[in-house]
């Protein structure tokens, strides 16, 4: 790089630092992420088991069935990655849902290239919920994943009313938290269409099986998962998300 290339580049970092996707701290420019998140980041290593997502190695879910036929995640949501996720739910965050949408492009090139999709949809929230936060984070992903993709993005679904918040709940108590809670948005058909439904994090799987029943209800042919992160039994201490 030339003298005027790197003046030019260190003035554009001294006006519009680069931050860290996970703890949004000042960068050095062309990094990605601070060295403290670096080494806390646990990548889910193919081959993973089509039913929680994990690793093969790290998989004890006994391929419990699901409403969804598969999922698949390009992390486990610990260290850093658990710092980017609650970025996440509490910023609009551009650089990360980015930063998460490219590599959960990559998991579903990778782990999907024999399905043929035909819709991007995401986890809704309740109206209020989206007015409190101001965005749903769910979708952010979901628009940045159809657009890497080239894919159409479908607000499939609607959260019929408020339920309690799932982080604080135990696995069945999830399952009956959402119980009914999601329905299909009028106008909306997905009979015979795959769908990729996309989440920033998946624990019991609780949530994702009872959208993915709705859009089987009403006859979608496949319903696949796709999340920035997925929590790890062995995470469990640190603050759910
Ligand atoms: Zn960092
Ligand atoms: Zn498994």
């Amino acid at each position: 790089m030339n003298a005027g290339k790197q003046l030019c580049r260190r003035a554009v970092a001294w006006i519009w630092p680069e931050r860290c996707v996970f703890c949004g701290e000042p960068i050095p420019a062309l990094t990605l992420c601070c060295d403290t998140c670096y080494e806390t980041v646990h990548p889910i290593r193919p081959p993973i088991c089509p039913q929680c997502g994990k690793s093969r190695e790290d998989c004890s879910c006994g391929r419990r069935r699901h409403r969804y036929d598969r999922v698949a995640s390009p992390f486990y949501c610990s260290g850093a990655v658990h710092r980017g996720i609650l970025r996440l739910k509490r910023w609009d965050d551009s650089l990360a849902v980015s930063f998460f949408a490219d590599q959960m492009a990559a998991v579903v090139r990778r782990e999907f290239r024999s399905e043929t999709i035909d819709a991007v949809s995401f986890i809704p929230m309740t109206m209020r919920d989206q007015r409190d936060r101001g965005y749903n984070q769910g979708k952010l992903l979901a628009d940045a994943l159809a657009k890497r993709l080239s894919l159409p993005l479908v607000a499939a679904l609607e959260k019929r009313y408020q339920t309690k918040p799932q982080k604080f709940l135990t696995a069945v108590e999830r399952s009956g938290n959402v119980l009914g809670a999601f329905d299909l948005r009028k106008g909306v058909d997905v009979a015979g269409k795959t769908i990729l439904l996309v989440d920033d994090v998946i624990t019991t799987g609780a949530t994702t099986d009872e959208c993915a029943k709705m859009l089987k209800l009403y006859g979608a042919k496949r319903v696949l998962c796709v999340t920035a992160s997925i929590r790890h039994r062995s995470e469990e201490e640190e603050e759910p998300v």
